[in-house]
């Protein structure tokens, strides 16, 4: 921080309504602590912003001293790129207002929210929108690289239900945007990630779902994987838009509907997810069920929130983290041998291959509609590479590693940018494929000096 001196620190603070912790401040170290405990940066300062004023005014110090910035909402980034080091970070997590109008079936939401502050909201309406599977996760990152969950086939990506969103700009502009107000921008900030400025608040249309949705797991030996994916993959084929089948591959947890002396033994879950009422989707269960020889099973009716919540305890904050991750469109049986003989082989006990179904109406807008491009991808596989203690890093990260490399013949070749690792910016521009051009024309246009780069960096087209 040599280019800026006590007093105009003093100024700056003197235009917030929140506050600043700097190093050494209680509160600093918790405030720089974020999903992945293997991210270890240490700000110059983090601003917790009270409002949109407060991050304005965040945004104009830091352009104005030249401070490298980075922008937190939920602080789930694999990558870590909720955080700088030696710089100013826009913390966003005291910005968690959501405010439902149950009339006009919309969600306006602050950027710090986290999707369970959404539920929480949205369902004492009984409304939803499509986000992730996990409740602490942040709206903002979430949806500004696309957001898919349980929801996406009958409802689309997070994006797909954007309606408007307020943004502070590089140059501190204030904007509301949408499809008729800076389309360019509006449609940069639909999978573009935090490029393009800072989104104080995101309206979002509402639908009617649950309370009571449909859903629960399925588990399997991981002794029948091949056979059971081969099934699965023909029941997705002909799977309607309001039913939703994932698949995770692992070592299975003290689930109580898991008899004792399967706990910590390889196997494979399908989790089922339909808005439907349960005996509408009985012939579905039945048929899932029959893929094998289940060891367990807890499906049934749910509430909506709580099913929202049901994977947190397994992807809690504070374990180390590696990612690697490939978009399919089919699962080919080559692939299906590959998933199944890496997931023989964990290289940590929480470690785990997930293969997130998208499809459906998540398919329907064309490549190019929102700068998230991915509409043919049929699942997003990640590969959850977790663990505890540091001196295993090298066996997990290896593992990953190889078992990206091994299944990569048989991927498309893109990926979904928010599952991208530190590790990874040479594999942006596949994950903006045919809009990778346009994206950096606006980042140009709304960005040059590439103010907003702690994150998968778009960078500016060339003037
Ligand atoms: P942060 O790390 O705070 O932010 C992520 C990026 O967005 C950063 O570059 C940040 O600068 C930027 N940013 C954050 N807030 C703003 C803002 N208000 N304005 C501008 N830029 C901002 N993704 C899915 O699509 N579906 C899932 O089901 C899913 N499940 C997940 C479960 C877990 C446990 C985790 C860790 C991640 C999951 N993800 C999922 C990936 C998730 O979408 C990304 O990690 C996303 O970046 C998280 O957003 P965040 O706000 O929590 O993170």
């Amino acid at each position: 921080m040599d280019t800026v001196t006590s007093d105009q620190v003093n100024d700056f603070r003197t235009k917030l309504r929140g506050s600043i912790l700097s190093p050494g401040d209680a509160g600093y170290d918790s405030a720089r602590q974020i999903w992945n405990a293997m991210i270890d940066k240490r700000p110059a300062m983090i601003v917790r912003c009270a409002g949109p004023a407060d991050v304005l005014a965040a945004v104009n110090f830091a352009r104005d001293s030249k401070l490298p910035l980075a922008v937190r909402g939920g602080g789930h980034n694999i990558a870590g790129s909720a955080l700088c080091d030696d710089g100013l970070v826009i913390d966003l997590s005291a910005m968690r207002s959501v405010q439902i109008d149950p009339t006009k079936r919309r969600a306006y939401v602050e950027g710090g929210a986290t999707l369970r502050d959404f539920d929480h909201e949205a369902q004492a309406y009984g409304l939803a929108t499509p986000l992730g599977i996990n409740s602490t996760t942040g709206v903002a990152g979430l949806t500004l690289g696309g957001g898919f969950g349980w929801l996406s086939r009958k409802y689309g990506l997070a994006v797909d239900n954007l309606i408007s969103a307020d943004i502070v700009t590089a140059d501190g502009r204030r904007l509301h945007i949408s499809e008729t107000h800076e389309p360019d921008l509006f449609w940069a900030i639909r999978g573009g990630g935090g490029n393009f400025g800072v989104v104080t608040n995101f309206e979002f249309a509402l639908h009617p779902v649950g309370p009571e949705v449909t859903a629960g797991l399925i588990v399997f030996p991981l002794a029948q994987a091949k056979s059971i994916l081969k099934q699965y993959r023909e029941l997705v084929d002909t799977m309607g838009d309001d039913v939703s089948v994932w698949v995770v591959l692992r070592k299975a947890p003290p689930l109580p509907f898991l008899p004792g002396e399967w706990h910590g033994k390889e196997i494979l879950a399908l989790a089922l997810f339909s808005p439907k009422k349960t005996d509408e989707l009985q012939g579905v269960i039945d048929k899932v069920r029959g893929f094998g020889q289940p060891v367990g099973e807890h499906v049934g009716a749910v509430p909506y929130a709580a099913w929202q919540q049901a994977f947190d305890p397994l992807l809690a904050p504070g374990a180390r983290n590696y990612w690697k991750s490939h978009n399919f469109e089919r699962l080919t049986d080559d692939a299906i041998d590959v998933i199944v003989d890496y997931a023989g082989k964990l290289p940590s006990p929480n470690c785990e291959i997930f293969l997130g179904l998208i499809g459906g109406q998540a398919s329907v807008p064309s490549a190019t509609a929102t700068a998230y491009p991915h509409r043919s991808a049929l699942w997003a596989m990640n590969v959850h590479t977790r663990w505890e203690d540091p001196a295993e890093d090298s066996t997990c990260i290896t593992w990953a590693r190889e078992f990206f490399k091994m299944s990569a013949p048989y991927a498309s070749g893109s990926v979904y940018i928010n599952f991208l690792t530190a590790d990874e910016s040479d594999r942006i521009a596949d994950a903006y494929g045919p809009n990778y051009a346009r994206l950096e024309a606006i980042k140009a246009k709304y960005d040059p000096q590439n103010l907003f780069r702690a994150n998968q960096n778009i960078r500016p087209a060339a003037p």
